[in-house]
């Protein structure tokens, strides 16, 4: 097989199953079957719609041990995390499954005589393409929304997890979702661009890398086609001079470590008031020395590997070329010496402008520490970056730390926590993190075509 499409378990690089890839005559006829679909699933009832997303989500929670250690087996997250996102994915299939006939029903408006509301009809095929670092959540925030509003879908998932996008495939189809509403495209994401001008697919929704998400918008936007992006961040925390200090270290490490770095909305960029500075480096390096790095499978590590070796071998080079361009290495900064995508947990310190770290995401186990003089400054910081994601403010006074919030450049800045996801809660952000919602009311309107119907 010549295939790209395969599970290699990140904690030992075995390759464990290879996949064969879909011709494009496969991919045609996959779309022009999700086409027919649209014909029929547009006029099913939001209630009927609703039932079959409900099952979806108690499948999930009655298979989350084995769907979670499939996610674990792919891509390497700790178990524990594989689990609780899918249950986070069980509540976004009954979020919408509840809410989608209210948030899409007919919108009347104001207007001085007559009649005129909008009603939101579903646009067609949508192609998805999403990542690996939350194999069942990324399918989950696209298709609950989008699938519920009417659309359906054809969805290329990364290619070092297929097992993950077969088994939800599997799930919906036992939830008795009719076939060709939602279908996996077991495809190299190279060549996924090309299906953008297929007349069938009428929107495009990606979350990845900025080089995927720009070449497929282009290629939507040549063809007049509806697309959103989510391109990943590199999130400040903002630490104001108030703050309980061990409960934001406690928070930024534990936010840093999560799923070994590779999240959207990790804390990407600490940044700390001079006055704290050298009480919360000690603290960050305690809290470090008490991680454990190991097998994901185990619910005693807390720090698992990354999803891929080449995604271990990127990390260090950024950790190393920020170090020759004079960054402090405090901890870490190594491959472990094991098999396995493993990365030390590091801490870096003394990042300035001139350094390419300053400004760039790190999708792994580095925690950067910065220092500011005055809160100007700390903004400063935190907005000199292309990415425009998430973000945090910690603080004992709330409305302090809001009109701090108010001047991050992001989509979403979360008080004391780190940037979270709830179904309820909009997901997306600015600048170079890309546009588009997900998730909320608002991520179900993205796929729609708000139609005005007016009578005089
Ligand atoms: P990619 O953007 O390469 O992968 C994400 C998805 O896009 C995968 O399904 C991939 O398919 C597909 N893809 C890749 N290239 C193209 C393309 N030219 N056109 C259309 N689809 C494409 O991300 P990586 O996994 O390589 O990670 C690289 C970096 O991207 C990370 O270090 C991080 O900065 C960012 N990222 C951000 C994420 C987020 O949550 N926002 C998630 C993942 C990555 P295939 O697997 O077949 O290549």
């Amino acid at each position: 097989k010549h295939s790209s499409i395969k599970t290699v378990n990140p904690f030992n690089n075995e390759v464990v199953k290879e996949f064969d890839a879909m011709s494009p005559e496969q991919v045609a006829k996959i779309i022009d079957k999700a086409d027919e679909a649209f014909r029929s699933w547009k006029k099913v009832s939001f209630e009927e719609r609703g039932k079959i997303f409900h099952k979806v989500a108690s499948i999930m929670r009655d298979r989350k041990e084995e769907l979670g250690k499939l996610a674990t087996l792919e891509m390497g997250k700790l178990i524990s995390e594989s689990i609780y996102e899918v249950e986070l994915s069980a509540d976004i299939f009954d979020y919408y499954a509840s809410k989608a006939g209210e948030f899409l029903a007919d919108h009347k408006l104001d207007v001085k005589h007559g009649d005129a509301f909008l009603a939101y009809d579903p646009i067609g095929v949508i192609l998805s393409v999403q990542p690996w670092n939350f194999p069942y959540y990324q399918i989950t925030r696209s298709a609950a929304a989008h699938v519920m509003a009417g659309n359906t879908m054809v969805l290329k998932h990364a290619s070092n997890v297929p097992q993950c996008a077969q088994i939800m495939e599997d799930i919906f189809k036992e939830a008795g979702l009719p076939d060709g509403i939602y279908t996996n495209l077991f495809v190299s994401g190279k060549d996924i661009e090309p299906l953008v001008s297929n007349p069938k697919i009428a929107g495009v929704t990606l979350t990845g890398s900025k080089p995927a998400g720009a070449s497929i918008a282009a290629a939507a936007g040549a063809q007049v086609k509806k697309s959103t992006l989510e391109l990943g961040g590199s999130d400040p925390f903002i630490v104001l001079e108030d703050a309980d200090i061990d409960e934001a270290v406690k928070t930024a490490v534990a936010g840093r470590m999560w799923n070994a770095g590779q999240v959207c909305v990790s804390p990407k960029r600490v940044i700390v008031p001079a006055s704290k500075y050298d009480e919360f480096l000690n603290k960050t390096k305690e809290a470090f020395a008490k991680l454990k790095v190991g097998d994901p499978m185990d619910s005693a590590t807390n720090v698992a590997p990354l999803s891929t070796e080449k995604a271990a071998e990127d990390v260090v080079a950024q950790v190393q070329k920020a170090a020759e361009q004079g960054a402090n290495v405090v901890l870490g900064g190594k491959r472990i010496d094991r098999a396995g995508a493993f990365v030390e947990p590091t801490l870096i310190t003394d990042i300035t402008p001139k350094m390419d770290a300053y400004f760039e995401e790190i999708f792994g186990p580095v925690f950067m520490l910065y220092k500011y003089e005055n809160i100007d400054e700390a903004v400063e910081i935190a907005n000199a970056t292309e990415f425009g994601l998430g973000g945090t403010v910690f603080a004992k006074d709330t409305q302090k730390a809001v009109e701090v919030a108010r001047k991050i450049d992001t989509g979403m800045v979360f008080i004391n926590h780190v940037t979270g996801i709830a179904p309820e809660l909009p997901f997306g952000g600015t600048k170079n993190s890309g546009y588009g919602r997900e998730q909320s009311p608002a991520g179900i309107y993205e796929f729609v075509n708000a139609k005005l119907i007016r009578t005089t």
